[in-house]
């Protein structure tokens, strides 16, 4: 390379250094990472392996460049995030008045764990709650739960351009205590509103929340939901673009479990919290954020991600139905491009 050329790489690498985005996450990180609020998931004691200092953020931009501080390569259990995507692939694999007709999109605002149905329909509620996310495993397609949990990796892998594990000891052990959401799936048996293979569907369902994933992972998710199902960065599709909406809307309703509503006020971005300390929010046409912190609030959301999403939703202007001047242009504080490699 030339002389004028290394000094045209240095000058790049430079201004992606001191990009203003990559100090302000910083900054952020370094402003909650003390907060202690909250508590670590114990109903199966591998949840509880988690340290409370962990913290990592990570955005992806629609055109390919990723922020990250802190621990974005921890791996944890993507747990409930796992249903938005979940629900994803069985509109693909039914389309949506199918769905539709075995799972609602009300919000409950009630605890994920609820057992309760719509009363009129025997619908479960939506399928960010465990009755509709079991309902809506139990349309993901393949001739047995091997395959069935093949094309679910596969669709995860399309999404953040990587493999992913399941996590053995999470998932025997979501089995092993799973009674609470083996009773829902026999009250939703006597209605018709799954299927016969239970046992088979319970497993994806307790496989699904235990993939491996890190907070870069979520972001990758999110991107490739505000990138209307192409991730930005491969540029695979990973869903139909016409499915993307649907998912995006049910993750603004009830994405955050009984908390979803104050969630779209305050911050106003689809999103997916899970149990095992992360959130996946999505700007559409923007950006995807990717959180992770295992220290949860009552309702089983991460505090310290709740707040990461809270300040850039507010200085971005990035809240769904915000029309006023942001306090920060998104374009000009990214300008400067990232320097994390992929
Ligand atoms: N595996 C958990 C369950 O089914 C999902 C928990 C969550 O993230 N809310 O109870």
């Amino acid at each position: 390379m030339s002389d004028l050329g290394d000094l045209q790489s240095l000058a790049s690498s430079i201004t992606a250094v001191t990009s203003p985005f990559r100090n302000y996450l910083n900054d952020l990180h370094e402003k909650y990472q003390s907060l202690n609020d909250g508590a670590i998931a114990n109903y199966i004691p591998e949840l509880e392996l988690a340290k409370p200092e962990w913290f990592g953020i990570c955005v992806v931009t629609n055109d390919g460049q990723i922020f990250e501080v802190g621990e974005c390569d921890q791996l944890f259990t993507i747990q409930s995030i796992s249903k938005a995507f979940i629900f994803g692939l069985a509109l693909e694999d039914y389309g949506r008045e199918y769905v539709n007709s075995k799972v609602s999109v009300e919000p409950t605002g009630e605890a994920f764990n609820s057992i309760v149905l719509d009363e009129a329909t025997n619908r479960p509620y939506n399928p960010m709650v465990n009755a509709g996310a079991i309902a809506t495993a139990d349309l993901i397609k393949g001739k047995n739960g091997t395959e069935r949990l093949k094309r679910v990796l596969a669709m995860f892998k399309r999404y953040t351009g990587r493999d992913h594990d399941i996590n053995v000891p999470v998932f025997l052990s979501e089995k092993s205590t799973g009674n609470r959401n083996r009773a829902m799936t026999y009250l939703m048996l006597n209605f018709g509103m799954v299927s016969e293979k239970i046992d088979e569907t319970l497993d994806l369902y307790f496989q699904q929340c235990s993939i491996m994933v890190n907070a870069r992972d979520l972001a990758m998710l999110s991107a490739t939901l505000a990138n209307g199902g192409i991730n930005p960065v491969t540029k695979e599709r990973a869903i139909d673009e016409r499915y993307v909406q649907d998912v995006v809307t049910v993750m603004l309703t009830c994405g955050m479990y009984d908390a979803s509503g104050e969630w779209a006020y305050r911050i106003g971005m689809p999103a997916k919290s899970g149990v095992g300390g992360g959130i996946a929010a999505v700007a559409p046409g923007k950006l995807g954020i990717g959180t992770f912190s295992p220290l949860l609030d009552a309702k089983g959301n991460s505090v310290r991600g709740i707040k990461v999403c809270e300040d850039l939703s507010k200085d971005f202007g990035l809240h769904l139905f915000n029309v006023a001047q942001p306090e920060k242009n998104l374009q000009e504080w990214i300008e400067g491009g990232s320097v994390d490699d992929w």
